[in-house]
């Protein structure tokens, strides 16, 4: 088996709203195809994946150094014992000549590559990525994953603290559609205004353990622990990035005064950060909630990895919610047997989000039986995906 072509295009995400920091408006995400010299029903198979959404696409990087150095290697090279495409040795191989460190946008680029390898060794045996990821590490897949509706962004024209109409609809509509949880964004309007906006979400829910808030990163540390006094008495579900997501210190100070869960580690990109979280953060086993992204990260293989740091400090991995909702992370939640991941209903089309298949009941989604993430399941997608692999 041989890796044949590795195609790239750079997709723009549609519904973007707005968090605390960041306008969605014009981020782009990598779309990655990898088709081996393998065939299944007359036509060669592609592994397809993506990298984080939030950020921008990594065409240079994919196309000047990445793929190729694997398009280059022998074909040997990239291979396991059993004969497949190995994700973690075409990683190695991506990466071959970079130095340790100063991990920026490369990560999200080796990140797509890696997951289209898991894609693809999924449609080589015609099964579901989360069960091939579930062989992989010795493990049997979930039925179906704990999901919550990532929403509550800032919209132009909404009015915070007033009477909300708009952020109930919302969340109404996530409580009606299956979702058990919900998450908003804080921090882009002053304390008073976000406490009566997180309040009018609760009242909406009707339980604030069911209520997380995240603030993006945006806080500097008086801030974050001024909110979390505030936040304290409500209940809620966690709180989410109060501060840079590498100022370590912040993050301890918040968990040192705040009872409540905190939640981060999305904006982490690889296993030395996730060492450090867990080494200088504050972060208390059986409480704290990790978001590592694989789409972020280098990938599923560099993902496993910050689950055996996690494992190997005492914390369990059903407090592992990976940032970013769509199939690619239900799938590793469900093969890794992860506390659950985020859903974007509505929102960064047409990467985010599950296809009509995948609904959710009682607050968690099956993956199908689709091949692969089953990303060609989502029509919008794999209208996409058909001109990528044409
Ligand atoms: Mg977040």
């Amino acid at each position: 088996m041989r890796i044949t072509a590795i195609l790239e295009r750079t997709v723009t995400l549609h519904g973007g709203p707005a968090n605390a920091v960041v306008d969605f408006t014009g981020h782009t995400v990598s779309l990655v195809a990898l088709r081996a010299d393998a065939a299944r029903g007359g036509r060669p198979v592609t592994g397809v994946a993506f990298d984080s959404i939030g950020r921008f696409a990594q065409g240079g990087i994919l196309r000047e150094r990445m793929a190729p150095r694997v398009l280059a290697a022998a074909p040997e090279a990239l291979l396991d014992a059993a004969g497949r495409i190995d994700p973690a040795r075409v990683l190695a191989c991506a990466l071959a000549g970079e130095k340790p460190g100063g991990h920026g946008d490369r990560a999200a680029a080796a990140a797509a590559l890696e997951l289209a390898c898991w894609d693809l060794n999924a449609k080589l045996g015609d099964e579901p990525a989360c069960a091939t990821i579930a062989r992989h590490f010795g493990r049997a897949p979930a039925p179906a994953v704990e999901v919550y509706a990532a929403g509550g962004y800032y919209h132009p024209g909404d009015d915070p603290g007033g009477d909300g109409d708009r952020l109930r609809t919302e969340m109404r509509g996530y409580l009606e559609a299956g979702y058990g949880a919900v998450k908003m964004k804080i921090g882009a309007a002053p304390l008073a205004e976000d406490l009566a906006r997180i309040e009018s979400v609760i009242d909406e829910v009707g339980d604030a353990g069911r209520v997380a808030v995240d603030a993006n990163g945006r806080f500097d540390r008086a801030a974050a622990t001024r909110w979390a006094a505030a936040l304290a008495p409500l209940g809620l579900r966690w709180y989410e990035e109060p501060g840079d997501p590498l100022d370590f210190e912040l993050n301890r100070a918040v968990t040192a005064c705040y009872d409540g869960a905190v939640a981060t580690g999305e904006n982490l990109f690889s296993v030395a950060d996730v060492t450090n979280l867990v080494r200088y953060g504050g972060m208390r086993p059986g409480r704290d909630v990790f978001q590592m992204d694989a789409g972020l990260s280098y990938g599923l293989t560099e993902y496993a990895r910050m689950l055996g740091v996690l494992e190997g400090h005492g914390f369990d991995r059903r407090f592992a919610f990976p940032h970013g909702g769509h199939l690619i992370n239900l799938h590793i939640a469900a093969g890794l047997g992860l506390g659950g991941c985020e859903a974007y209903p509505g929102v960064f089309a047409p990467l985010g989000g599950y296809p009509d298949c995948c609904a959710p009941a009682g607050g968690r989604i099956a993956p199908t039986d689709a091949p692969g993430f089953g990303l060609e399941q989502k029509a919008d997608l794999a209208e996409l995906i058909a001109e990528l692999t044409a």
